[in-house]
């Protein structure tokens, strides 16, 4: 599958927020925004325009980064997201979350989405006791994840779970840090998604 090999601070940069696509290192002095807190590029430093479309369209492009996703599995979330009952920029942003690579990120096992993904990817997981490798997996109320048994010394892993129980993890989630597991206690609502997207803007996008 297709996916983006850039220097990923280069997209921080472009969306003028941090992303947080690096783990630790977005905390230190070497956040690239930080030091260079302009748009990448030769024409990066002069000042942008902001039109309704504009605007809207970095919208999108920001929640794309945020998920690591690229523009068709993007508009597929959304259209499935439209035909759903409730709010159509809601739905969206709950699907989002749902992905078992996301997940698996917000419960620790990895320190980025992108690592989590690649975890998720090489069969460390299992969900109610079955194989998953697939990180477009949509999670459901009540699943049980956890690490494989052989999977359970990464050093990576261990590291990441430790940091996140001291930081806390989201209140739809449930982690068992020493048996490796982790519950999805309910799903999601809008209100316990933290990520800095406005998906009303996303919606008046696609809605064009
Ligand atoms: Fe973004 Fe992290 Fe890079 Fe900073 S270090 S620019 S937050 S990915």
């Amino acid at each position: 599958m297709a996916r983006y090999r850039e220097a990923v601070c280069r997209l921080c940069r472009r969306e003028g927020v941090e992303l947080y696509l690096k783990g630790d290192r977005c905390f230190t002095d070497k956040c690239a925004i930080k030091r260079r807190g302009y748009p990448p590029g030769q024409h990066g430093q002069r000042r942008p325009k902001h039109s309704d479309y504009g605007v809207q369209l970095r919208e999108k492009q920001k929640a794309k980064r945020i998920y690591g996703l690229l523009e068709r599995q993007f508009r597929n979330y959304f259209e499935k997201a439209d035909r759903m009952k409730g709010k159509t920029g809601e739905n969206l942003l709950i699907l989002l979350e749902r992905r078992l690579d996301s997940v698996t990120y917000k419960l620790g096992f990895a320190p980025t989405r992108r690592e989590s993904r690649q975890i998720v990817r090489h069969g460390h997981f299992l969900v109610n006791g079955k194989k998953v490798n697939i990180p477009s997996f949509l999670v459901r109320s009540g699943d049980v994840l956890e690490l494989r048994e052989k999977s359970r010394k990464i050093p990576n892993v261990n590291e990441s779970l430790d940091a996140v129980v001291r930081k806390g993890i989201p209140s739809w989630l449930e982690l068992e840090r020493d048996s490796f597991r982790g519950k999805i206690k309910t799903l999601p609502s809008r209100a316990d998604i933290q990520e800095p997207i406005q998906e009303q803007l996303i919606v008046e996008l696609y809605s064009k």
